[in-house]
């Protein structure tokens, strides 16, 4: 039961624990999460922003580079007309102070100039000797629009460069174009430095195929790919995602992962060409700041959860550590160390489902005295002896406890009494031998109540029975001056607990006429009729058992109840005379059996004579049974009392005559009116001294006859006995064979008539 109690506690606080942790860690995730989300928003900020900075850089570098030529365009528009050495001086100076591949100027009618870098000049050149892309870029400024050609691979100079061209004025009209190339790599600079996303990442130009135009030196992709859609960088979902958003000119943040990392990359468009700024974060830049304090604040918190849970499992331990010593104190005794009742009572009951047994309570012979005496000291270090013998006297499954003061139990797997004995006696002689260390007369003895186990009973109740019948055993142990071992004796205490029910029922059973009378006919041996009756007591208890005399009687007898019970039935007797008096039936005598303290109670006489002024009823009507065993006292006495009695009328008879006591002495000094012969007598008479019992009969019923005393038979059950107590000359017979004795209405019915 408290165990069962503590292991639901530390089995709650288990749960609460884990509770307690598994919700720190949902909400350490939440929070780790909320930050992540926290840092990936402030990166992807940082890289547009970032995107946003070196968009406007090229488009400053563009402008820049548009100024240049707008600026050239002005100064070549007097020589533009027709002197084409001049325009090519200019083109050459021009071509000096800049960094273009080639600078060419074209007229409306199509003939034109061209630079390059390497100093060469031509002269009246035709706009087929330019590129598709720079032809197209020319013609477009002809039109009156700068413009900006696509990608292309320059002849002169064999890398991709791009063509920047513009409208030469005169006046409003366009006389013609100013064209220069420039390679593409001029936008490596802006790209390429170490500032990208504070140095945690790279940004690439990329055309809107994602063919890359300039490719980062810092790419975290060292595989020699031409395209975004070449090698590891998209795959899957964000493929075709990143496609869409080209087409569409979209701005893009996605990620890639390559060699197993992740890395967040925005797509910008500039702006220009259907160009794109591929930006990556690389994740140590300036972002890695924000990654530093998620990572301290998930430190910090995952201290804190392990903090958290040392403490809590310290807490469950130091929980479970006090369940320990709370359930230790629960079933130990704190004097002794041994086991108390508790645990000896759950262990009874699971080795009694298991086999059987035999418990035994042992207790010392005076221990308040021996702890007064010897002092508590002593008396302790005596039952700490008595544990440390019992737990070397218990075998494999048995075991012992101690209850309270002197009280032990021990349960032996045993139920062979011989056996149970022996290894008491060796139990009780090791402690005496060894217990008190005490130069005293003091003798040391030890109470042992024994009982064995009954099959069949449900294990928790025999064991409650157990322990109750060992009290009773133990109770019956103890009284000697030495070690006594008794066992418990099934018999003897169901008649001591009918004697505790007599006892304590009997004041209770009289006032609620739980007595009833009932009679039992003699019959006149020679007319074969009613001669009389014998009221015979049954004790009807309310529970509807009925109890015999021999139960009670004997009890009633020492403990002084029989003078109010005899004197109940005397009256009941005299009701039932009553009774049928008044019913005009014609009354028999009724024998009333009376014991020996109401025989000599003082007010005896009187109170029967009493009962017949009562009642109305003569005297002779009621004879007095009284048991040959009063007269071995004082036959004087006795006789004065009988006098007593026969002057009031009634008559007086000795009852089981025969069964003990019996001298023929005894019974010739008495001045009785009737003789019962016991019932022994017929019993005996089939056996060998036969022909002996059978001479004693006759004498006592001559003698009896010449007294003038009449002779009862009891105990006549067969025609046999009929016969023999007619041929000794017995005069009426009482016995089965005529009947039982039957209930006042039974009796009525059988054998009163009206007269
Ligand atoms: P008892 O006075 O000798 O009564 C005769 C007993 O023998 C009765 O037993 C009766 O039932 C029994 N008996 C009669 N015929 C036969 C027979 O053929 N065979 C056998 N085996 N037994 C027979 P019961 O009623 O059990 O009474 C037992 C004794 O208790 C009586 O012996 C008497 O001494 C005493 N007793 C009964 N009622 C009272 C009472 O009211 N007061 C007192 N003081 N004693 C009573
Ligand atoms: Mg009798
Ligand atoms: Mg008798």
């Amino acid at each position: 039961m408290i165990e069962e109690k503590l292991r639901k506690r530390l089995r709650r606080a288990a749960i609460l624990v884990v509770c307690i942790n598994l919700s720190l860690l949902v909400c350490g995730g939440i929070f780790s999460a909320y930050l992540r989300a926290a840092r990936n928003q402030t990166m992807k900020e940082q890289v547009i922003t970032e995107a946003e900075e070196y968009k406007s850089r090229i488009m400053k570098q563009l402008r820049a580079d548009f100024q240049t030529l707008s600026t050239l365009s002005v100064f070549l528009k007097d020589a533009s007309y027709s002197d084409w050495d001049l325009l090519a001086e200019r083109l050459q100076q021009t071509q000096k102070y800049t960094n273009f591949v080639n600078i060419v100027y074209f007229s409306r009618d199509g003939k034109g100039v061209l630079s390059n870098y390497e100093g060469s000049i031509l002269t009246e050149a035709e706009l087929s000797d330019l590129s598709a892309e720079g032809q197209a870029a020319v013609e477009k400024s002809l039109a009156g629009e700068a413009s900006v050609s696509k990608l292309f691979e320059s002849t002169i100079s064999d890398r991709r460069v791009f063509v920047y061209s513009v409208p030469v004025y005169d006046g409003s009209e366009v006389i013609g174009a100013l064209a220069a190339s420039d390679h593409i790599e001029i936008f490596s600079d802006i790209l390429s430095g170490n500032t990208v996303l504070g140095g945690g990442g790279y940004i690439n130009l990329i055309n809107s195929k994602g063919d890359f135009l300039v490719r980062s030196p810092k790419t975290v992709v060292k595989d020699d790919i031409s395209s975004i859609f070449d090698g590891p960088y998209l795959e899957g979902d964000s493929r075709k995602e990143v496609q869409e958003a080209l087409q569409k000119e979209e701005r893009t943040f996605s990620i890639f992962t390559y060699e197993g990392k992740k890395y967040p990359f925005l797509m910008e468009p500039v702006g220009l060409n259907n160009w794109y700024l591929f930006c990556v974060s690389t994740g140590d830049g300036l972002s890695a700041g924000t990654d530093n304090s998620v990572r301290i604040i998930q430190s910090i918190f995952i201290t804190v959860l392990l903090l958290i849970v040392f403490l809590m499992i310290y807490g469950y331990r130091a929980l479970r550590n006090y369940n320990k010593d709370l359930l230790f104190l629960a079933y130990h005794d704190t004097v002794t160390g041994a086991e108390n009742m508790t645990r000896f009572r759950q262990k009874l009951a699971d080795s009694l489902s298991a086999s059987g047994g035999s418990v035994t309570a042992l207790s010392i012979r005076q221990f308040p005295f021996l702890t007064e005496i010897f002092g508590k000291t002593k008396s302790v270090e005596l039952l700490c002896h008595i544990k440390e013998t019992a737990s070397r006297h218990i075998k494999k499954n048995e075991f012992f406890c101690h209850d309270t003061e002197d009280r032990f139990y021990l349960f032996f797997q045993e139920t062979n009494p011989e056996i149970i004995r022996r290894r008491l006696e060796a139990f009780t002689s090791e402690i005496e031998r060894n217990a008190l260390n005490i130069r005293t007369d003091y003798q040391l003895a030890l109470y042992c109540g024994v009982t064995l186990s009954s099959a069949g009973i449900e294990p928790e109740l025999e064991a409650e029975n157990m322990l109750t019948r060992v009290q009773f055993a133990l109770d019956k142990a103890k009284g000697g001056h030495s070690s006594t071992i008794w066992f418990f004796d099934t018999e003897l205490h169901k008649q001591e607990e009918l004697e505790n029910y007599i006892e304590s029922h009997m004041h209770h059973a009289l006032q609620s006429r739980e007595f009833k009378l009932y009679l039992q006919p003699k019959i006149n041996l020679k007319t074969g009729r009613l001669d009389s009756a014998e009221a015979l007591v049954r004790w009807q208890a309310d529970s509807g058992r009925t109890i015999y005399p021999g139960q009670f009687i004997p009890l009633f007898e020492r403990n002084g109840f029989c003078v109010n019970l005899d004197l109940y039935m005397a009256e009941q007797a005299c009701r039932q005379i009553r009774s049928w008096l008044d019913r005009g039936l014609d009354p028999v005598p009724i024998s009333v059996n009376q014991s020996k303290l109401l025989f000599f109670d003082r007010d005896y006489v009187r109170n029967l004579t009493c009962l017949l002024d009562r009642y109305q009823i003569p005297a002779s009507l009621i004879t007095l049974e009284i048991l040959e065993g009063l007269a071995l006292e004082n036959v004087d006495e006795l006789n004065a009392r009988i006098l007593q009695l026969q002057e009031k009328g009634f008559r007086v008879s000795l009852d089981d005559f025969g069964s003990g006591y019996s001298s023929l002495n005894v019974f010739g000094s008495l001045k009785i009116n009737e003789l019962k012969l016991d019932r022994d007598f017929l019993m005996n008479a089939p056996s060998q001294n036969q022909g002996r019992i059978r001479l004693i009969l006759e004498e006592i019923v001559r003698l009896t006859g010449r007294l003038g005393i009449s002779t009862v038979a009891e105990g006549v059950e067969t025609p046999e006995d009929e016969q023999l107590i007619r041929e000794i000359g017995c005069g009426v017979g009482q016995g089965y064979l005529y009947s039982r004795p039957l209930s006042a209405e039974e009796f009525d019915e059988k054998y009163m008539y009206v007269k």
